[in-house]
Parts: C-alpha cells; sequence; structure tokens
C-alpha cells in the first residue's frame, strides 16, 4: 500500500533555472529520501500513524489500516484523528464511542513524554499502542499486534503452573542445575527429604556446595565430594544417566539419578529405604535356610567359589557333615522335634567355629557344610571336627525329652584335595561316606583311593536295594540246646544273602549297610514273618529267635509288624524270641523302650545278643529288664583264658541271680561246653550242636531232638 502523503504529490517544490544543475540536484536528493522515508514506514512491522498538532493526520503506513481494517480510500491525510476514531468504531473497535475512545487516548497523546498501554479490540486482539509526541507538536503512534505475543506468554505461564505443581507433587525430589552448574530448580520434596530448608539450599547453588552442605548437615555419613562431582561431570560429558545409592546418617538409603538435559541437567532423589530392605529380606531368604537361618547351598557355593577364585586363595578345609540317628529322631518324636534340634545342631554349630570368617551352611535335611578358613595344618581340621564331635554329643533337652543324635564328617583340604568347588565337595562327601560306614560319631579326611571305596560301597548299596525284590534272601537256622537236659529248645534264623553277582553274602558284610539305606525295615519285616512261619510247622513250645536291629525298633510300627507276623503265621507269642544289642538300649529313647516293654507284655521274650562286646553291659539290665543273655561268641572262644572264664563265670551267676537265662554262643568244642555245664549255664548254641541249616533240615532235626519229640 502506497503511503499517503500530506502535500499530495510530490513533497519537492520546483526551482528556478539558474543554478538548475544544483537545485536539481538537491531535489533528487530529497525526493530519493522521502522515497526511502516512505519505503522505511511502508515497510515497518508495525501500523504507524503521525499526527500535527491540529490532530491531524500526516503519514500512516498499510499496517496501521489493516489492524484497525480501516479504508484506505477514507483515511488519507488531513483526516482529524477523531474522525479515524469514527471510522474505528465502525469496524468495531473496543466496545466504546468514538468520542469515549477519544476521551481515553487523549492523556496519553497529551503527555510531554512517551507513552505505551494495550487496548483489546472487540474480536479479542490486543493492541500495543505507543504514543511519541513530536518536537514540532502532533505525535507519532505506534501499533503492534501482540495477540500471538500474549497468547504464547499465556502459554508458557501455564506450562510453568503445572511444572510447578508436578514439581510439588512429585514423590522424588528434584534438582535443576544450568549449563553453568548453579542450581535453577528445587521441589519441596527435596527439602522434606533431606529435612533442610530452602535456606539451606537457595537456587544458585553449586553441585559441590550442595554436596558440601549435606555433609556439613551431617545429613551424608561419608562422600567424597571431589569424585561425586567428576562423576556428574563425566555423566554430562557422556550424555549418559547416573544412578548411585546414598546412605543417610539416619539409616535411609536415598537412590540419586543424574541426567543430562538440554542446558545442564537433573538430579532426582528416591527415599528407595524400605524398597532395599526388601530387596535385602529377599536376598537373605533366596540365600539362608529358612528353618536354621544359616546360609543355603546356593550362598555357600557363592563363598567358596569367591575364595577359590582368589589368585592368592590360602588353604582351605571343607567339612562335610551328616546327623547320626537324626531320622530316628523324626521317627520317634516328630517333626516339629526334628525341627528344634535342627536348629539347636545349627546353632551349636556356629559356636564351634572360631573364625568370624568360617563359614556354616546347612544343604537341606540333617546335611551341614563348613568352610574353615585359613587352615593351617590338618591339626587345625582335626581340633574343630573333635569340638564339633563333643558339642553334638551333649543331650538335646526340647521340653522334657532329652535327644541323643551324633555327627559324621568328611573333610577334604584345598589345595591338596581339589582346586574348585565341586571336586573339593565331592571329595568331603566322600570322606563323609566313609567315616559313616566306619562307625558314627567320626570324621575321616579325604584320602586318594576312597573313591574306589565308596564307588564299590554304592554298588553294593544299589545290589541290595534291588535284591528283596528279586527274592534274593534267605534264612538258615542254627538249633539253640538246654546244656542240663541236652534237648533242642529252639533255633535262631540268621539272614543270607544268595546274591548273583556276589555269592552268598555274609550278614555282617550287609545288615550294617541295609541298616544306613533305612532297607532293614522291610527287611527285618520279611525275616520275622519268614521265621514265624517256619516256626508254625515245627514241634509246639521250640522257640524260634529273629535278630531285630536298633533301626528297626526306631523305625515305628516295629510293634504291629511283630504280632502282624505272629498273626500271620498263627506262632504263640512266647514262642518268639527277639534278639537285641546293647544299642537298642544304649539309646535312651522312651519310645523304644515303651515298644519292648508291649512286646514283652504280650509273652515275647527279648534277649541281649553279643553280650559283653558293647560298652558298660550291667547298666543297661537295669534299663530294661530282659529275658535272656546271649554271651558273645569271643568270650566261649577265649575260654582257655583264666580271665575271661571268669568273666563268663560271673555273667552265668548274674543271669541265675537275676532270674535271666543265660545262652553261649559260638561253642564248638565239648571241653568249652563241659565248662559251660560244669557253671551252670542254661543253653547253648555252636557248630557243636548244629551249625545255621535250610529251613527243611532244621525241620527234620528238631522234629528228632526236640524236648516235644522226646517228651511225646
Ligand atoms: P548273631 O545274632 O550273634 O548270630 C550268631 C552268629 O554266630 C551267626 O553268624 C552264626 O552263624 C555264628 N555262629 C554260630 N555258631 C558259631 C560257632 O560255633 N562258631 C562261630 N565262629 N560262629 C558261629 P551270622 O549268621 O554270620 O550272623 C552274623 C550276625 O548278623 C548275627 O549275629 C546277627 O547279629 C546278624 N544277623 C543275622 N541275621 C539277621 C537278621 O535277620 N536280622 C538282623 N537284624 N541281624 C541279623
Ligand atoms: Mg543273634
Ligand atoms: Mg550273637
Amino acid at each position: 500500500m502506497p503511503v499517503a502523503d500530506a502535500k499530495g504529490g510530490s513533497a519537492v517544490p520546483d526551482r528556478e533555472p539558474e543554478g538548475m544543475d544544483r537545485s536539481r540536484h538537491m531535489e533528487d536528493e530529497l525526493r530519493e529520501r522521502n522515497e526511502r522515508f516512505s519505503a522505511a514506514v511502508e515497510n515497518m512491522s508495525h501500523g504507524l500513524c503521525m499526527f500535527d498538532a491540529d490532530e491531524r493526520m500526516i503519514i500512516c503506513n498499510g499496517n496501521y489500516i489493516n489492524i484497525f481494517c480501516l479504508d484506505p480510500k477514507v483515511i488519507r491525510p488531513g483526516i482529524p484523528f477523531l474522525d479515524i476514531l469514527r471510522h474505528s468504531v465502525d469496524i468495531g473497535i473496543a466496545s466504546e464511542s468514538a468520542e469515549q475512545l477519544y476521551a481515553i487516548r487523549k492523556p496519553y497523546i497529551d503527555q510531554a513524554k512517551p507513552s505505551t498501554y494495550e487496548e483489546t479490540l472487540s474480536d479479542g486482539r490486543i493492541i500495543n499502542i505507543s504514543h511519541r509526541p513530536l518536537a514540532l507538536g502532533g505525535w507519532v503512534s505506534i501499533y503492534e499486534d501482540i495477540t500471538e505475543q500474549r497468547r504464547a506468554e499465556q502459554e508458557l505461564k501455564e506450562q510453568h503452573r503445572r511444572f510447578d505443581a508436578a514439581l510439588a507433587n512429585m514423590s522424588q525430589g528434584l534438582l535443576m542445575y544450568d549449563a553453568d552448574g548453579k542450581m535453577i530448580v528445587r521441589n519441596g520434596r527435596f527439602l522434606e527429604l533431606y529435612k533442610v530448608t530452602a535456606a539451606d539450599f537457595p537456587l544458585g547453588t553449586t553441585h559441590r556446595d550442595a554436596l558440601e552442605r549435606l555433609l556439613e548437615l551431617g545429613i551424608y555419613t561419608k562422600i567424597d565430594v571431589d569424585s561425586e562431582v567428576a562423576k556428574t561431570e563425566a555423566c554430562l560429558v557422556a550424555g549418559k544417566m547416573h544412578s548411585a545409592y546414598r546412605h543417610l546418617t539416619d539409616g535411609r538409603t536415598i537412590l540419586v539419578t543424574r541426567q543430562p538435559m538440554s542446558g545442564g541437567w537433573v538430579a532426582t532423589f528416591d527415599d528407595v529405604t524400605e524398597r532395599r530392605r526388601t530387596e535385602e529380606r529377599m536376598t537373605h531368604l533366596a540365600h539362608h535356610d529358612t528353618l536354621t537361618g544359616l546360609p543355603n547351598r546356593q550362598m555357600f557355593r557363592e563363598r567358596l567359589d569367591l575364595a577359590l577364585e582368589d589368585p592368592a586363595a590360602t588353604p582351605l578345609a571343607i567339612f562335610s557333615l551328616d546327623l547320626d540317628r537324626f531320622k530316628a529322631i523324626n521317627d520317634s518324636w516328630g517333626h516339629p522335634a526334628g525341627d528344634w534340634l535342627l536348629k539347636t545342631v545349627a546353632d551349636r554349630l556356629q559356636r564351634c567355629l572360631r573364625s568370624e570368617t568360617d563359614v556354616v551352611a546347612r544343604f537341606g535335611g540333617d546335611e551341614f557344610v563348613i568352610i574353615q578358613f585359613n587352615f593351617k595344618g590338618i591339626a587345625d581340621a582335626e581340633k574343630l571336627a573333635k569340638r564339633i564331635v563333643e558339642t553334638i554329643a551333649k543331650p538335646f533337652r526340647d521340653k522334657s525329652r532329652d535327644m541323643h543324635v551324633g555327627i559324621s564328617m568328611g573333610i577334604a583340604v584345598f589345595p591338596d584335595d581339589g582346586s574348585d568347588a565341586d571336586t573339593l565337595l565331592k571329595n568331603a562327601d566322600t570322606a563323609l561316606y566313609r567315616a559313616k560306614s566306619e562307625g558314627r560319631n567320626l570324621y575321616r579326611f579325604f584320602e586318594p583311593g576312597m573313591d574306589a571305596m565308596v564307588r564299590a560301597r554304592r554298588a553294593l548299596e544299589t545290589d541290595l536295594e534291588a535284591a528283596l525284590p528279586r527274592q534274593e534272601f534267605d534264612l538258615d537256622f542254627q538249633p539253640i540246646m538246654n546244656i542240663a537236659s541236652g534237648e533242642i529248645v529252639g533255633a535262631e534264623a540268621l539272614m543270607r544273602w544268595h546274591s548273583p553277582e556276589r555269592g552268598t553274602v555274609a550278614p555282617d558284610k550287609f545288615i550294617p549297610v541295609a541298616e544306613e539305606i533305612g532297607l532293614i525295615v522291610p527287611l527285618g519285616e520279611w525275616a520275622l514273618r519268614k521265621a514265624c512261619t517256619a516256626a508254625a510247622g515245627w514241634p509246639a513250645g521250640l522257640r524260634i529267635a529273629v535278630n531285630v536291629s536298633a533301626v528297626q525298633l526306631k523305625s515305628g510300627g516295629f510293634a504291629r509288624s511283630v504280632i502282624s507276623a505272629l498273626a500271620f503265621s498263627g506262632v504263640p507269642a512266647d514262642r518268639l524270641e527277639l534278639e537285641i544289642t546293647e544299642t537298642v538300649l544304649m539309646d535312651e529313647s522312651e519310645a523304644v523302650l515303651r515298644t519292648l516293654r508291649q512286646l514283652r507284655g504280650l509273652g515275647i521274650r527279648i534277649a541281649l545278643d553279643d553280650f559283653g562286646t558293647g560298652y558298660s553291659s550291667l547298666g543297661y539290665l537295669r534299663r530294661f529288664p530282659v529275658d535272656k543273655i546271649k554271651i558273645d561268641r569271643s568270650f566261649i572262644h577265649d575260654l582257655g583264658n583264666r580271665d575271661t572264664a571268669a568273666i563268663v563265670r560271673t555273667v552265668i551267676g548274674l543271669g541265675a541271680e537275676l532270674g535271666i537265662t543265660v545262652t553261649a554262643e559260638g561253642v564248638e568244642t565239648e571241653a568249652q561246653l563241659d565248662m559251660l555245664r560244669g557253671n551252670g549255664c542254661n543253653e547253648a548254641q555252636g557248630y557243636l550242636i548244629g551249625v545255621p541249616s535250610k529251613a527243611a533240615d532244621i525241620q527234620r532235626l528238631l522234629e528228632s531232638r526236640s524236648v516235644h519229640s522226646q517228651t511225646g
């Protein structure tokens, strides 16, 4: 749009011909200046309107016309200001009349200094208006449509409001630092979290100052400010997020995360105390045995692997431990008692360890494992092993119960017996196995070659387990004679294993193994039935003696199996004799004694087998009144020895005194029999009287030589 000019056509007057060159030149220059001025006014981004002292318009630009939607044909130079307002009103400027509008603008215009104000048009546009008085009178007005700018400002304000609300409502603390490392944002949660005031952390604080302040206030326990600042810088340079846990002096844990952003970085602070505790509980659970609270297999492995991976690893010993007779405790006292015992064992084991670093773990059941660090030699491990055996041997008193267990141990030493955890654990197990098979309450060090023995033993177990269903067992019977009368009074059932691979295996070889693997329970039950069935066909009055293992007696349900064997065979209870060993009475288990009393109450006789080979035999006679004592064959074999003979005489006398039948085992010679007869021994058993024989053979023998056949 062309710029309207007050003088109509040219702004420069004509000149005289003389000095034409000069005046034309000036004329040209003036026109040029005018054109430049007009172009500048027209190209302004704002609306412009100039008035003279009489309030008539001198010049205005297209933007002005546009802003107020005026008619360029009407708005010509010379038009009074009030008229322009009248036209403006027509197109709906504000809601005022032209006179009112004039009254509003007039004071601004009249001011001797520039003035600025805003007007909102009826269509919603916001116009910034500034008036500037001119030196010659009149004024110039500049109009700017600032609607868009205002909208953007409003939007930004709203954004800020939302941002502030979000900051205030965050569950995390938040700090924002600008590119110069100065704090520019800090939310309330940050102050709450650290229990500090805004005055402690004013905006503008640097990261370093903030850290130092936290230390000063005693909030952080320990922190290397230099390295923290360096870490932050590194994460900014790398453009990566960085997180770290901070431990506060009050015990809480804060997760601090730093994240670069354009023009600085933001740090968030999360109170993760509860989460960490839960995580710790979870890891504890995953690494510990719930019953005893000891480390579990997994944690033990981690500890051991860690120790062995250390290039400077020093010798250490691995103990593999297993309780003796634990199954019997569980069976006779119940699982709660078993659990209590395991917990107490765990406590005692822990107290046996002398070093803080040593580890005792539970692998499950009654299996425990120990790492003994700082191992200086075999003597170290032996000392610990002895301490453990002694500690576990002490009775476990729970309520009114007295429980007894033992412990067997296998020990493997690093590096001699293996350099990795698997080998060491396997070798400690091998040694444990050896300790178990040699008796209980023992410890054994791993030795090369044990492997082969253990493999052989395992093979024996496997074969033995298969033998019962394959019916490879059989019973032999050995007659027992009344010495005074020379009559056969009964026979003892002796178990035989006819293995297709191994040939006939003696009970001394397989009974202890059957006890260990629990096979003795079904095997013993089978022997009882088989023996009673055989005895059912014997002449009346002849007794059948059956050997019973301590494991059977403790297994619960033993009395039932005896009664059912009697019922099944029809043999009267007073013809059955159960041979038990001292170990049965040694165990102070009340349940076992109750079972024995119950059976004895039924008329079944209880014999104490292998008398003299155990510990203090006489004490046990008081604990439980047996019907018969069987003097071990080693005494009879050694009767030539005066001391042995004296012992045998004493035992015979003791039996007579207590009214207990005394049987001599392993009688092989007439001399032995004469001596026994001379001292009043009641019964004899041995090769001299009869070797263990097949059921059919013994049947014939009994029919020919028994009390029954002789009297009947
Ligand atoms: P035991 O109960 O003391 O059985 C007597 C053992 O002495 C038998 O050995 C028998 O063959 C042997 N013997 C008998 N007379 C003589 C003799 O004059 N001289 C010599 N040197 N030995 C003689 P066996 O049959 O090898 O049994 C060994 C042990 O195995 C038995 O000792 C018993 O404790 C156990 N046993 C045998 N059968 C069973 C069973 O069915 N159940 C249980 N739990 N144990 C059994
Ligand atoms: Mg016997
Ligand atoms: Mg015996």
